[in-house]
């Protein structure tokens, strides 16, 4: 069977991910403008078709230490949030400069592994994220190194990359990398290493070539790209792993040159779909009215006023059953409201909601990305 490899401009929402060794001149300790500018003319490119972009970029302990003049080799956990507090607003200015230049607007989202993965918080910067690319406007997104402590950090920014990915329903991944794919085993070890072109799936014998886990050498080496590749693929992203190396990276993707596609057989919205409807314990019910249940067959967001009882206690972004006024499960999916404010606002209408919660909140109940409608 032949595997047919994807073209770049199959996808419609790209998260790309940017190493420290691509952005940052160790030597100097300062970004590399003329590779980064090349860069963004990708990227530029790629959004003048329509395409919506997102960046992950590394880069700030690694320019934050050349400031602060800190020594060489590993740092101490307060010295890389020092470095990264300053490093950060370089790394940020930098970007939105480069992006000006292809008229793009930028937007800084710093994220802790909480805000990925505490149901709440990711509901946020999910929609935070979606806002965002409603403005055209480019996110560039690292992790919150100022405030992230090891145990409750990512690390590494593929891994990272890969939750942004999934957590805003990307159909691709970037990962700019200083080496240009998977091999069949560590090629600098290994002449008889093979470059592998596409991985249809990640088995356990691909989990192997990458190397042993956690070892300190591999920390954001090949490891953390297959985990990354795991995020994405059983999430219905696919990824692409390809050498930042060379100027405009993301041309030379797009103009066939070597890298290795992970690929998915699920899309983001069926993966989505399918974790709302099926891995998650629902915390409590919503009672709808009639009209709301033909509305959410109809592809509508559920909105308040289709409320009609609220059974249980339950948080922001918990899962909930819905169902129609003869008691059936209409669907179920992620709600907006904790159960006491959905209980205050039920049955009004979206235009109260800021009068009854004295916040203004989300228009939807349950936005319909967040839901899945139908019998299980
Ligand atoms: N967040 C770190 C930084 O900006 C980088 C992590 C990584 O290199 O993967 O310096």
């Amino acid at each position: 069977m032949t595997v047919q490899i994807p073209a770049l401009s199959d996808f419609r929402r790209i998260v790309i991910k940017v190493g420290s060794a691509l952005l940052v001149d160790s030597a100097r300790g300062k970004v590399r403008l003329a590779w980064l500018t090349s860069l963004a003319e990708d990227i530029g490119a790629l959004h003048r078709q329509g395409k919506e972009i997102m960046v992950v970029s590394s880069g700030a302990i690694a320019l934050g230490r050349t400031v602060l003049s800190l020594p060489k080799g590993p740092l101490r956990l307060e010295d890389s949030q020092a470095a990264a507090a300053v490093g950060q607003i370089a790394l940020a200015r930098t970007w939105a400069e480069v992006l000006a230049h292809e008229d793009i607007t930028a937007g800084q989202i710093l994220l802790t592994l909480g805000d990925t993965e505490e149901r709440r918080r990711y509901l946020n910067a999910r929609s935070t994220l979606a806002r965002l690319m409603e403005h055209r406007a480019v996110p560039v997104i690292n992790e919150n190194d100022t405030v992230a402590t090891s145990e409750i950090r990512y690390g590494d920014n593929d891994r990272l990359a890969a939750r942004v990915a999934t957590m805003a329903s990307a159909d691709l991944l970037v990962l700019l990398s200083d080496i240009d794919g998977l091999y069949t085993a560590p090629p600098a070890q290994d002449p008889q290493a093979e470059h592998l072109p596409v991985v249809p799936r990640i088995s356990a014998e691909i989990e192997a070539m990458a190397g042993a886990a956690g070892s300190e050498l591999s920390r954001g080496g090949m490891r953390t790209k297959i985990e990354a590749g795991k995020i994405a693929t059983s999430a219905g992203t696919h990824m692409v792993i390809a050498s930042g190396h060379g100027k405009n990276p993301l041309r030379a993707i797009a103009e066939g040159g070597r890298c290795t596609w992970f690929l998915t057989a699920a899309t983001p919205a069926r993966a989505r779909k399918a974790w709302i409807g099926g891995a998650l314990e629902p915390r409590g019910v919503l009672h709808l009215d009639a009209g709301a249940v033909k509305a959410l067959h109809r592809g509508a967001s559920l909105l308040p006023a289709g409320v009609a009882r609220v059974e249980g206690s339950f948080e922001r972004g918990d899962a909930v059953l819905l169902r129609g006024p003869d008691g059936a499960e209409v669907g179920r999916g992620l709600v907006a409201y904790d159960s006491d404010h959905a209980q205050s606002i039920m049955g009004r209408s979206t235009a109260e909601i800021e009068a009854i919660l004295g916040v203004a909140g989300r228009a939807e109940m349950i936005h319909r990305d967040d839901m899945v409608v139908g019998a299980k």
